[in-house]
């Protein structure tokens, strides 16, 4: 099942994708999916972004090849950071590229979006937990990220966090490919089954430490093949089973 955010008249609401078509639902997705009756159709509306994240949960060196072209060491255990809430932006919305970075990268990444308010979720019992998968975009200043030992900095500007189009309810998290073209340019090109942590691993890592809550996202690692973009590009994250992510750089 696909589900999306719109605003219609003022209206902010979930709804289930099929085809064309958008059945608007009444009430957040994450407890129950309410039918309200009211369809649209999909180019009718502009696309939100399909969460609204208290934090995204990002985790950096997740991938093998990327780790290694970092040039900076594997950490034997997941790596987390946080992106604020306020980097979301949705499919089709601009990316901001800071006038203080001279390096702005793509970094192309399967988003976990949470279902449940949960703690302590134990291995093996993550799917009770997530609601669904979508593409993400860990955009970064990469000169200023590198510059201090912290990222936050770095990963945490406005619109460094686009996610989209909508979320998968039934993709398969541990075999799906993953690619990043940059003006249709293919630049990243792995297979989800190729990160050291996988989803349900990461789940159980961090409500060891932390509360997540429905709607937040994990950032679950990306890919190796980073590079940069330039202000006027066209970067899309393509998860197979999901869709294609579109930002334009400005
Ligand atoms: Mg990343």
């Amino acid at each position: 099942m696909k589900i999306i955010r719109t605003e219609i008249d003022g209206e902010i609401f979930y709804g289930i994708l099929e085809g064309k078509t958008v059945r608007r639902l009444s009430g957040l997705p994450f407890d129950a999916i309410v039918e309200d009756g009211r369809t649209y159709s999909v180019s009718d509306i502009k696309l939100l972004p399909p969460a609204e994240p208290t934090k995204i949960v990002a985790i950096g060196k997740n991938y093998r090849a990327h780790a290694d072209e970092m040039g900076e060491g594997q950490p034997e255990e997941p790596l987390l950071f946080i992106k604020p809430s306020t980097s979301i932006v949705g499919n089709g919305d601009d990316v901001v590229y800071p006038a203080i970075s001279h390096r702005l990268d793509y970094e192309g990444e399967l988003g976990v979006v949470i279902g449940k308010k949960c703690h302590a979720v134990q291995p093996g019992h993550s799917s009770e937990v997530i609601f669904g998968y979508t593409c993400l975009n860990d955009v970064t200043a990469r000169d200023i990220q590198k510059a201090v030992s912290q990222w936050t900095r770095g990963k945490g500007f406005d619109t460094f966090c686009p996610i989209g189009p909508h979320i998968e309810t039934e993709l398969d998290a541990y075999n799906a490919p993953i690619e990043t073209r940059v003006n249709g340019e293919v630049k990243q090109h792995s297979n989800t089954n190729c990160m050291t942590h996988n989803v349900d691993k990461l789940v159980s890592y961090i409500t060891e430490c932390m509360t997540l809550l429905p709607g937040d996202i994990i950032a679950t690692g990306t890919p190796e093949g980073i590079g940069p973009m330039q202000r006027g590009d066209t970067v899309e994250v393509e998860i197979g089973g999901i869709g294609v992510l579109r930002n334009r750089i400005v």
